[in-house]
């Protein structure tokens, strides 16, 4: 009889906006203590719109904008699409530019006019020891926005502020799993205070924030290894190795090829709340078959 338990709940999930890729990762749900969740993208929109500028030096804020966009525009990340929105409402002309370069995690970088100009994250900044008032910067994350700077010729040029949307379904689902005790985490390479307020916005109980690509897997190990059986959801490339470090991996439909072929169950339509169907479906898929 397992076959038609199998396809009969194959069906169920596919009504649940759930597409199962590996069936044993999918009956170990019912165990699940906790879900680390990705911020950007399944608790928010991932739709980045431009809120606040801010230049440093005598650059003006629409040739900073137009610099920033000109970098931006081989850029698949959300924050690259909301910059070149921004420019292309205020009708600036962008430049041309040379060898352009992604560094995941922390942003991007070219050559504009012989300049070496780049995109990143604060915690870049932070990095490199380049000092700066920083009291937009810290109005600006306390409201929940992500800032990103704008670096020509290794000194700072300005800052570019953006809001993205925390999803209607998302403090909904983190209660849900409350009820059901188990425990909503975030893992993110943006920002603390950001990453805070989200978090606080919809309970979730441990936030991980400013974590670097290459050390997402390595945190989850740290969360298993306090003895927690943990889901992880995620879209990015980035993504990719702390999904498949998860017992298990959940990746958004609407996330990139990678973090999908590194999960074992994907939610078609991006939805957070279809991680609920999980649990209850691979209870019922459970009970059926013993
Ligand atoms: P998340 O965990 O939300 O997926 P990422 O790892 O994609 O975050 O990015 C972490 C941070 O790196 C972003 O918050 C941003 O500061 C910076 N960053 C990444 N990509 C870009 C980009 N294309 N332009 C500017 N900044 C970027
Ligand atoms: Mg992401």
């Amino acid at each position: 009889a397992a076959p038609l338990v199998i396809s009969v709940s194959t069906a169920l999930s596919a009504k649940h906006g759930l597409l199962i890729r590996n069936r044993p990762q999918f009956e170990q749900a019912r165990n699940i203590d906790a879900v680390i969740f990705d911020k950007t993208g399944t608790l928010t929109e991932g739709e980045f719109g431009v809120t606040d500028m801010q230049t440093f030096g005598d650059m003006d804020e629409d040739t900073m904008l137009s610099f920033a966009a000109t970098a931006e525009n081989d850029s698949e990340h959300p924050i690259a699409r909301g910059i070149i929105d921004e420019a292309s409402k205020r009708e600036l002309d962008l430049y041309e530019m040379k060898d352009f370069n992604s560094i995941t995690g922390v942003g991007i970088e070219g050559t504009i006019d012989g300049k070496n100009v780049k995109v990143v994250s604060p915690g870049y900044i932070k990095e490199q020891k380049m000092e700066f008032d920083d009291d937009n910067f810290n109005t600006w994350s306390s409201q929940g926005k992500t800032v990103v700077f704008l670096v020509i010729d290794e000194s700072l040029a300005g800052a570019i502020a953006l809001a993205d949307k925390i999803k209607e379904s998302a403090k909904e689902t983190i209660d849900q799993l409350h009820k059901r005790n188990i425990k909503a985490m975030m893992l993110t390479g943006d920002n603390q205070k950001v990453a805070d307020y989200v978090a606080q916005q919809i309970g979730i109980d441990e936030v991980y924030a400013e974590v670097l690509p290459d050390e997402k897997a390595k945190k989850i190990t740290e969360i298993k290894e306090r003895g927690l059986v943990v889901a992880m959801t995620g879209d990015g490339i980035n993504d990719a190795p702390a999904l498949t470090e998860a017992d298990v991996g959940i990746a958004v439909g609407a996330g990139t090829d990678i973090a999908m072929d590194s999960a074992d169950i994907i939610l078609v339509e991006s939805n957070p709340k279809d991680i609920l169907g999980i649990f209850s479906l691979s209870k019922k898929t459970f009970n059926k078959m013993v």
